[in-house]
């Protein structure tokens, strides 16, 4: 690994929200500023192949990306401030498991997403 996937990768680990590439470009330039956002790009587009990153989608148009893990998670989006939850709930990926099954099929992999607006009052 290239000295500056080496760092576009520590960016990425480091991150704890889900950056698009935009900002993936602008975290990695503060390390090494001779990084190009077409690096970044590529460097992105890479590991999305490797397995390495899941790209996800929050409904606005931008990619978002983020460290692929053994532990498994869903995404909340708060549509009004854009803020993202993370969520595991053993009942939904027990249906998903049934219906895949009930299909003839084995689940290897799911993606879902929740758009929601706050209930006021309600949210933490
Ligand atoms: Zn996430």
């Amino acid at each position: 690994m290239t000295g500056q996937r080496r760092i576009i990768a520590r960016v990425l680990s480091e991150s704890v929200d889900h950056p698009d590439v935009e900002e993936l470009y602008r975290r990695s330039a503060e390390v090494d500023p001779k990084i190009s956002i077409a690096t970044v790009y590529r460097t992105v587009r890479l590991f999305e192949e490797a397995g390495l990153l899941e790209r996800l989608d929050f409904g606005d148009g931008r990619a978002r990306y983020e460290e692929a893990s053994d532990e498994h998670h869903d995404h909340l989006i708060d549509v009004k401030s854009g803020k993202v939850i993370e969520f595991q709930n053993e009942a939904i990926e027990d249906l998903q498991r049934r219906v895949a099954r009930e299909l003839g099929y084995e689940l290897v992999g799911h993606r879902l997403e929740l758009f929601g607006r706050p209930i006021s009052g309600q949210t933490k």
